[in-house]
């Protein structure tokens, strides 16, 4: 483990920047948080979650995957070495978790170019970047379990920084990172551990949901009265670290020419699961939302996060960002108390 003066961290991004694309957080003029290229001027440290999360770094909005030009193919694939700087560890585990969901049955090739060519750097929180954050909850934070290259914790004038990976490792040859002693390190990440935590409420309502969905319960009137305010704008799945729907499309110039496109999709579209014969196995928003629900609160893999919860990383951004406030705090509040009515003999 490695120690480095705070005050020396923007010329360590700076000396990265030299041989790769180095992406940190950024203010904007706004005051909105974003990921971007490193930028003296924008950089900043005195950051809380970022508005949203990296998983564009991995899966763009919409990327060409191959084009052909006057009849001829050629495949296009990531090559540009990138350095992420800041990322919480919420979105690593959703990265990690959206990593093994691209790449573990059928490998997708643009998606794991990107993991080959994307170095990791978790800044662990301090305790909740805002009143939704629910990491503890989901097992996914304040620290991150795992799947980085580097991890700092901020310990004021000095960061403590872990290593992950032996690439990461030989990010750490600059003089400026000081060695510190194993033993005294794991007992200053212990206490940072235990304080952070402290901080971050456990989310009662999304063990007592995850619990009535894997009883089963009937939660039809839940999803219905849902459905029926959900305006279909798909914001919570494009905030979300652990929604990977896309689309492929072509775009055709003439017979000879044109590209192939991936772009971001949602599952609570009507049209991601239309069928060519016009069947659709989820006609309506109340099952799309169900559907989309059970995968963060019911349905998960142990391979996706060893030992984890759920497919929710516990960030909170629905919650922040539906307009119609059906993020998954409020989805589960809403199945907790249909639970509580049912069993008190009220109708929901
Ligand atoms: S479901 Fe909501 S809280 Fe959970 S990881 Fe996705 S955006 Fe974050
Ligand atoms: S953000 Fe809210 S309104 Fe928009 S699709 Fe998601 S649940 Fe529906």
């Amino acid at each position: 483990m490695k120690l480095l003066a705070r005050t020396d961290l923007p010329g360590i991004l700076k000396d990265w920047a030299r041989d790769c694309t180095v992406i940190c957080p950024a203010v904007t003029p706004q005051g909105d948080i974003i990921f971007d290229g490193f930028n003296e001027a924008t950089f900043t440290l005195d950051y809380g979650k970022p508005t949203l999360s990296p998983k564009s770094l991995f899966l763009p909005h919409s990327e060409v995957i191959f084009e052909l030009v006057d009849g001829q193919y050629k495949e296009i694939k990531p090559t540009e070495k990138v350095i992420i700087f800041g990322i919480r560890s919420c979105d690593m585990t959703g990265l990690v978790q959206s990593g093994s969901f691209m790449t573990r049955d059928n490998n997708d090739p643009y998606y794991q170019a990107r993991i080959d060519n994307v170095i990791t750097i978790v800044m662990a929180c301090t305790g909740p970047q805002n009143e939704t954050c629910f990491c503890t909850t989901t097992r996914s934070g304040p620290v991150s379990a795992g799947g980085f290259d580097l991890q700092f914790y901020d310990l004021g004038e000095n960061l403590l920084v872990e290593t992950g990976s032996e690439r990461g490792a030989e990010l750490l040859s600059a003089p400026v990172f000081s060695d510190i002693d194993d033993n005294e390190a794991s007992g200053l990440i212990s206490a940072f551990w235990h304080k952070a935590s402290d901080a971050i409420p456990q989310v009662n309502n999304i063990r007592d949901a995850m619990a009535e969905l894997t009883a089963g319960t009937d939660c039809s009137k839940v999803w219905e009265k849902l459905g029926n305010k959900c305006i279909i704008c798909g914001g919570c799945a494009f905030v979300c670290p652990t929604c990977t729907c896309f689309n492929v499309y072509d775009q055709a110039k003439d017979q000879t020419n044109g590209v192939r496109v991936k772009a971001w999709d949602a599952c609570l579209y009507n049209g991601f699961t239309l069928e060519a014969s016009c069947h659709n196995p989820r006609p309506t928003q109340a099952s799309r939302l169900q559907r989309r629900h059970e995968h963060k609160l019911l349905y998960f893999n142990n391979t996706d996060v060893d030992g984890g919860l759920c497919g929710c990383v516990g960030c909170g951004r629905c919650s922040d960002f539906c307009p119609v406030h059906i993020g998954t705090l409020e989805v589960a509040q809403a199945i907790v108390e249909s639970h509580l009515n049912k069993s008190g003999g009220k109708d929901d």
